[in-house]
């Protein structure tokens, strides 16, 4: 293994389990690492701190190990399968009426750049680095091993996560698929909702398993409201408001290829159709054309609107904008939930926005709940960067 040496007094974040190595961190690199590399990581004075993946960029290394040896047989399997009992504590695996969960959340279960998502016996992975784009095959490998003869496929979808710069094959595709199965998709149930699940058409992994307990939240305020889901890709919000009993919805989202899906699962779980009406449209110039009090739950859910720190203050105000027009226009007595899915808006920073928004509108708005992501999005508590989607219901008087 290469050697890279940390500057003097540069080993305090490490020393404190936190999953990242700097480039500015770096004095030495012993060796000729490639991208995707495991790499040894030691302090100035020569002791050794951890291992992980080598990469070019501002993250230097993406620590695998503080201790077990990355490169041993079964490492994989040891980590995913740690990953599992998280789910299975959180009641997500082997349950009757769940059979969809995110196994691997990158930082979150020490294996940062990687994420995994589990739909009824298919896992669809995502390399967010070199090293774990080429790790693939030793990941579906350890996937068979923790999950055995249930297991259906592994997809590799890498194409476009994975640092294309550094030279990989990114060509998406099966790692694994078990005799017999020949789909590209799957039904699942969330909570006995129904879904179909398209992981080569989908956007990221197929679904947005990580809004499930705020979709169970807002089943509880959905019993004969009229509902507008904005940026409702392929209808999770709003079937779980139907299956709730509300008396309509309307599903707002640009892209025609969820909103196609999103036809399929409002059939699949057998509601009325004149219930539901789905508009392929822009949310936000849909949510301005939408006249005042026709709406008393409405749900935001918008892309994130900033991927990096430079883009923050422009996202801070379309943040605002968007919750002003909501805000602004449900009935009396009526519901929002509103999120923000951009990492780099922390929740102290979304609620700023929010509350601008509110006060733009001059209604008396009272907190319900406080959203965030879900336990098989675990956070490392060393890694705090990892809690990403954060989220209010408001009650507007
Ligand atoms: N609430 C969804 C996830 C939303 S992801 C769920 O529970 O599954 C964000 C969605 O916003 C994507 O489906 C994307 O197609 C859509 N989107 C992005 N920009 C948009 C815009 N300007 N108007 C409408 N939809 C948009």
């Amino acid at each position: 293994m290469d050697k890279i040496i940390l500057k003097k007094g540069r080993d305090e974040s490490l020393k404190r389990f936190h999953p990242w190595v700097f480039s500015g961190a770096v004095a030495e690199i012993s060796g000729n690492p490639a991208e995707g590399d495991l790499v040894g990581v030691f302090s100035h004075e020569g002791e050794y701190l951890a291992s992980g993946h080598y990469q070019i960029g501002s993250i230097a290394v993406r620590i695998l190990s503080f201790d077990a040896d990355p490169s041993s047989p079964d490492f994989y399997n040891v980590l995913i399968s740690r990953a599992l009992g998280v789910r299975k504590a959180a009641g997500l695996v082997d349950s009757s009426n769940t059979t969809c969960y995110r196994l691997v959340h990158g930082e979150g279960d020490s294996l940062p750049g990687l994420i995994v998502d589990y739909y009824d016996g298919v896992c669809v992975m995502q390399a967010h680095s070199a090293g774990m784009f080429r790790a693939r095959k030793q990941i579906a490998q350890a996937l068979r091993e923790v999950y055995g003869g249930s297991l259906k496929a592994v997809y590799d979808k890498s194409s476009s996560t994975a640092p294309y710069k550094a030279g990989l094959d990114l060509v998406d595709g099966y790692l694994y698929k078990a005799p017999g199965f020949e789909d590209d998709r799957i039904t699942v149930l969330e909570y006995g909702n129904r879904f179909n699940v398209d992981w080569t058409q989908g956007q990221k992994t197929g679904f947005f398993l990580d809004q499930r307990e705020n979709r169970r939240l807002v089943s509880r305020y959905a019993s004969g409201k009229e509902v507008l889901n904005l940026f409702c890709y392929t209808g999770g919000f709003s079937v779980y408001a139907l299956s709730a009993g509300a008396s309509h919805v309307d599903s707002v989202d640009s892209s025609a290829k969820a909103m196609a899906m999103l036809e399929e699962n409002i059939a699949l779980n057998g509601f009325d159709p004149s219930t539901h009406k789905g508009y392929c449209a822009d949310a936000i110039d849909f949510l301005k054309d939408s006249p005042e009090g026709k709406y008393n739950l409405m749900i935001v859910d918008p892309p994130a609107f900033a991927k990096h720190r430079g883009a923050l203050s422009n996202a801070l105000r379309a943040y605002r904008r968007l919750n002003a027009a909501a805000i602004a226009r449900v009935a009396p007595g009526g519901v929002v939930f509103t999120f923000s899915c951009s990492q780099v808006v922390d929740k102290e920073a979304f609620a700023l926005a929010v509350f601008s928004a509110a006060a733009e509108t001059g209604r008396s708005v009272r907190i319900l709940d406080r959203l965030n992501q879900p336990a098989d999005h675990a956070v490392n508590i060393y890694h705090p960067e990892g809690e990403y989607l954060k989220g209010l219901a408001l009650y507007v008087e």
